[in-house]
């Protein structure tokens, strides 16, 4: 398949072939056509698989061939977070940017003023987070009855952080003659009841089994205790010669502390969760993209759909409460037909969601002591023996005795857990 038979035409697929895609993925292969249609799509589909273009494309063919009234939007695309809605705004300018089309980024955490000044200049397409386009609604300073196409992006998302009831005032927002294109990396059953209420008769496509995770991510959990977290963390990022990794833990505080701790060694850690001012995000995922930090470390709110070009890991510090997350996180590598490597560290009190984890992805993680054996649980012995290299330390830090000296491997101190 190409994208030249999907019905697009040509100032999109020179935009296309600027970005070096050479072929549709599935879920584009599947849903573009069906989208040209005009038909309500339900597409399950992890990110990652292409998802965004999948519905960008069309519109944006969609939104060139058509005329604004009086330059209203007519296209609006929901998204859960601040992060995921700007990737999508990124995508939109690449692969619109043949086409003269206006967009609006209405995102929270950032001054108002620049959005509702781009409002008044006239937009085709409006991508916003659920708070702040009802704001912005609230306050008179967008007009929503010429929307012909919406896209609610990350349903699951949506769900779980209790945006349906600003989902469905939307909806009821917009006019009932729109197309309704959906997305979720899973159809939960309060997701279909969803699909069942915002879309008519719609097209479900789905290109990964619900929970699934790529064959392209290596996976991989170690056994600890909750205070010997932090240095075996590190001691496995030095023994997997870690390009770029998205570290994740449950908690807020134990995002700072662990970057903190990280800072301490020597690695080029920053902190991405949801207390940080919308700029400070930014410019960390910013930083973190063009190469400047190495681990990102972050909470799920934070890091959801966030797109990283050949990310090379992804470590869970903590295992994550809910299952669906796992899938989320481990998803952020293995793209676009890259492999990846996903660490786990697994305490004895988070052995109930790991079972949870592995019977919803029905699949036994591969358990690794520290210097590779594998060991009783999750693994055969013997048959998945991997051998890993010992942990070396890098660079300058402190000794065991509080003196800074620049040590090779880690010299004389040995942590427990090696000896
Ligand atoms: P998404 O699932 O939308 O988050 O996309 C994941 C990544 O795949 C993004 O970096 C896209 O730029 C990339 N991508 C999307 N479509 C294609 C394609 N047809 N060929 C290669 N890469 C693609």
């Amino acid at each position: 398949m190409t994208f030249e038979k999907l019905g697009l035409s040509e100032n999109i697929l020179k935009a296309i072939n600027e970005c070096g895609y050479d072929k549709p993925t599935p879920i584009q292969e599947q849903a573009i056509p069906v989208i040209l249609m005009a038909r309500d799509v339900v597409g399950v589909a992890q990110t990652g698989t292409g998802k965004t273009a999948s519905f960008t494309l069309p519109m944006i063919e969609i939104l060139a061939g058509g005329r604004a009234k009086a330059r209203m939007p007519r296209s609006l695309i929901l998204s859960p977070t601040r992060e995921l809605a700007a990737q999508i705004a990124e995508n939109f300018d690449l692969y619109g940017k043949h086409c003269k089309l206006e967009k609006a980024l209405l995102v929270g955490g950032v001054s108002m003023d620049e959005q509702i000044k781009k409002l008044d200049r006239g937009v085709d397409v409006l991508i916003a987070t659920p708070g702040r386009l009802l704001d912005l609604f609230e306050r008179g300073k967008i007009l929503l009855n010429d929307i012909k196409i919406l896209v609610i992006d990350e349903a699951d998302r949506m769900l779980d952080m209790g945006f349906i009831p600003d989902i469905e005032k939307i909806s009821s927002l917009v006019p009932f003659t729109r197309q309704t294109l959906l997305f979720s990396a899973t159809m939960q059953p309060e997701i279909r009841k969803l699909t069942q209420k915002f879309l008519s008769n719609p097209k479900e496509i789905s290109v990964a089994p619900p929970a699934s995770t790529s064959k392209n991510v290596e996976q991989f959990i170690v056994r600890t205790s909750p205070k010997n977290k932090d240095v075996l963390l590190a001691d496995l990022i030095d023994q997997e010669k870690v390009q770029n990794a998205f570290i994740f833990c449950n908690r807020k505080r134990d995002i700072d502390g662990l970057t903190r701790y990280l800072k301490k060694r020597g690695y080029n850690a920053r902190a991405l969760h949801g207390d940080m001012v919308q700029k400070a995000r930014q410019e960390t995922f910013e930083a973190f993209k063009a190469g400047e930090v190495t681990l990102l470390v972050c909470s799920d709110v934070a890091a959801r759909g966030l797109d990283v070009q050949g990310l090379s890991h992804v470590f869970n510090y903590d295992v994550p409460f809910n299952s669906d997350d796992y899938v989320h996180r481990i998803g952020r590598t293995g793209r676009a037909g890259m492999t990846g490597r996903a660490w786990m560290l697994v305490t004895s009190y988070e052995d109930k969601h790991l079972d949870a984890i592995e019977s919803l992805t029905k699949q036994k993680i591969e358990e690794v002591d520290f210097k590779g054996s594998s060991s009783k649980k999750g693994a055969k012995e013997d048959s998945h023996k991997k051998e890993t290299s010992k942990p070396k330390a890098k660079g300058k830090r402190n000794s065991s005795k509080g003196e800074e000296s620049e040590v090779i491997g880690f010299g004389d101190d040995i942590p427990n857990f090696f000896r």
